[in-house]
């Protein structure tokens, strides 16, 4: 009985299109609840640092510019993050999203595995000066 079985189960094998995907050539889109890169929108933020005191990989970094004018810059330690999107769950201004279509975030080394989001004019400042601490230090 289990042998007929295992015959029905190659003949249509046989005939079956194959389910394997020939990546990378050929890509599906990923679920639309996917969670890929983070993105930083600064539009409604407050520098509340909810983000960072709530992400579990400390891979959020808040450094204020100037906190009147609410502007902040967020560095993204891109290595560290586990996509677990809590980050974005906890601001409550939606400034935080992760794509779900930036996900194949594989690198030879960690360079760009630091990702700056602001102003550009402030991001420029950083990379003239060394590190600019963060206004919370990672637990
Ligand atoms: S997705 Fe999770 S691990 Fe990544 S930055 Fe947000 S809270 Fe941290
Ligand atoms: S939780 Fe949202 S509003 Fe608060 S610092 Fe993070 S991004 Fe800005």
């Amino acid at each position: 009985m289990k042998k007929i079985g295992m015959l029905k189960d190659m003949i249509r094998s046989a005939f079956r299109q194959p389910v394997t995907e020939l990546y990378p050539v050929e890509r599906r889109p990923a679920a639309e609840d996917f969670r890929g890169m983070l993105h930083w929108n600064p539009e409604g933020c407050t520098g509340c640092a909810l983000c960072v005191k709530d992400c579990p990989a400390d891979a959020i970094e808040l450094i204020t510019i100037d906190k009147a004018a609410k502007r902040f810059v967020i560095r993204y330690h891109v290595d560290r993050c586990l996509f677990c999107g809590q980050c974005a769950y906890s601001c409550r201004f939606n400034c935080i999203t992760l794509s779900n279509d930036e996900w194949e975030l594989a690198d030879l080394g960690r360079d760009n595995y630091t990702v700056l989001y602001g102003e550009p004019e402030d991001i420029e400042q950083f990379s003239l000066e060394s590190e600019p601490e963060p206004d919370i230090e990672p637990a």
